[in-house]
């Protein structure tokens, strides 16, 4: 039996929460792989270790003194050192790399030494053999993972042992350091997981699992006991905060369950997801799993008479946006009409570009483009058989006065999408929340 653990910032920010992981590990011997994050918050004005190195970065670039801002990096790791009476000459290791900041770093390499520091010290500390990211996390140069090659590498350095493991990065076919995206070290740890052919994951946070929908909005949402992994990708993807939208692909590819447990409250299940599972007396009556959602949303919409009738326009206009590097999240389309919904801040440096583009490609009689606008799913995986679940949603915004900018149905029924004014955004989450949940 082998868990592989990932512990997240907040789990990693002192010496208080080292060892609570401690006693998370030691209390079950089949918890032999842990992957750590970079020191996160203590408390909600603290610093996350991670910011502080892009700063440095910045300061660096625009040759502005970093010293301030890395010796609360050199801090925090060492009074994390000599809060749990380790011995590791922790200054040697921040020394090399203040070194590496003096004389040329890459970004990249900068912001990823915060896992690195972590992962050290989480070694010594459990007296498990630290395993560098760098050692097995290949990539291509295109900055995808090389799966073939870091399974098999992983696993002939693990076997049937125990490992500390940085996460957020890896190596580049040319030794260099690469970073994932931000929040990256849930991949990782679903990398791992998938490379060992774990029986769990088990990612470790600051809540116990999903909420059904965002607790800045709704007052004690409840816990998502269990989901499938489509419904924890709709819900990341849409917005749902706990993990790193891409987390899921590596564990679903070998059916490895996926469980998100809170490090302040370890005795709670928190929420378990995996491909099918039994239903409870309690989720029998429920249809719906969460509702999640995000703001900042711009519609690109063009009007042209005919175009219904006339073939390749919606590939004419994605090709637009793909030359322009504007990814497309949603494509909501009338008669003669078509709307592309994107991230106000990707459209943003590429509008005049994108819209000129269109204007000459595909002469359509308008433009439009319209700021502002939130979008929220209502995800459940039994939606798909029961009549009824769009009618309600529409019902009970209608009746809350929300007015509704667009509706979209997710071809295997698992979620229904409504766009609604930034303005109407929080109260729309609590008006479904109520009417599908309370
Ligand atoms: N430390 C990185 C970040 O803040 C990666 C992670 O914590 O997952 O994004």
């Amino acid at each position: 039996m082998l868990k592989v653990l990932k512990f997240g910032g907040t789990s990693m920010a002192d010496a208080a929460q080292y060892k609570k992981i401690k006693d998370i590990v030691n209390s079950d011997p089949s918890r032999r792989v842990v992957v750590v994050s970079a020191a996160g918050k203590r408390f909600s004005d603290d610093n996350k270790i991670t910011d502080l190195l892009y700063l440095c970065h910045a300061h660096i670039r625009y040759g502005v003194s970093y010293a301030g801002i890395f010796d609360m990096v050199r801090e925090r790791y060492i009074s994390i050192r000599n809060d749990l009476g380790l011995k590791r000459n922790i200054e040697a290791e921040l020394d090399i790399l203040q070194d590496k900041m003096d004389h040329g770093i890459t970004r990249e390499e900068l912001v990823s030494r915060g896992e690195y520091l972590s992962a050290i010290l989480m070694a010594d500390y459990l007296g498990f053999p630290f395993v560098d990211a760098s050692r097995w996390l290949f990539f291509h140069y295109d900055g995808t993972i090389d799966q073939e090659k870091s399974y098999s590498t992983l696993r002939s350095i693990v076997r049937d042992g125990c490992a500390v493991i940085p996460g957020f990065y890896g190596l580049m076919p040319d030794g260099k350091i690469r970073t994932l995206t931000r929040g990256g070290s849930d991949i990782t740890g679903a990398l791992a997981a998938a490379a060992l052919d774990a029986d769990v994951y088990e990612n470790w946070t600051d809540v116990s699992g999903i909420l059904m929908a965002d607790p800045k909005i709704v007052d004690n949402p409840r816990t998502i006991e269990r989901a499938t992994y489509s419904e924890l990708r709709q819900l990341s993807y849409s917005g749902a905060q706990v993990l790193h939208e891409m987390t899921v692909f590596p564990v679903r590819e070998k059916n490895i369950p996926l469980n998100i447990r809170n490090t302040n409250d370890p005795e709670n299940p928190g929420t378990l997801v995996c491909e099918e599972f039994k239903e409870s007396a309690a989720e029998r009556h429920r249809f719906v799993t969460g509702i999640a959602g995000k703001c900042d949303y711009s519609a690109v919409t063009i009007h042209k008479k005919g175009m219904a009738g006339s073939v390749g326009n919606l590939r004419n206009m994605a090709e637009i946006f793909e030359n322009n590097t504007v990814p497309i999240c949603y494509t909501p389309t009338g008669i003669d009409c078509i709307s592309m919904v994107c991230p106000t801040e990707k459209l943003a440096p590429h509008m005049y570009s994108l819209t000129d583009e269109l204007r000459k490609e595909m002469r359509p009689d308008s433009i439009k483009v319209t700021d502002g606008i939130a979008i929220i799913a209502v995800v459940g995986r039994k939606m798909a058989y029961r009549t009824g679940t769009a009618g309600k949603i529409f019902d009970a915004l209608g009746e809350a006065k929300i007015n509704i900018r667009m509706i979209s149905q997710g071809p295997e029924e698992l979620n229904i999408l409504v766009g609604v004014d930034h303005k109407d955004y929080a109260n729309a989450v609590r008006v479904l929340y109520n009417a599908f949940v309370k």
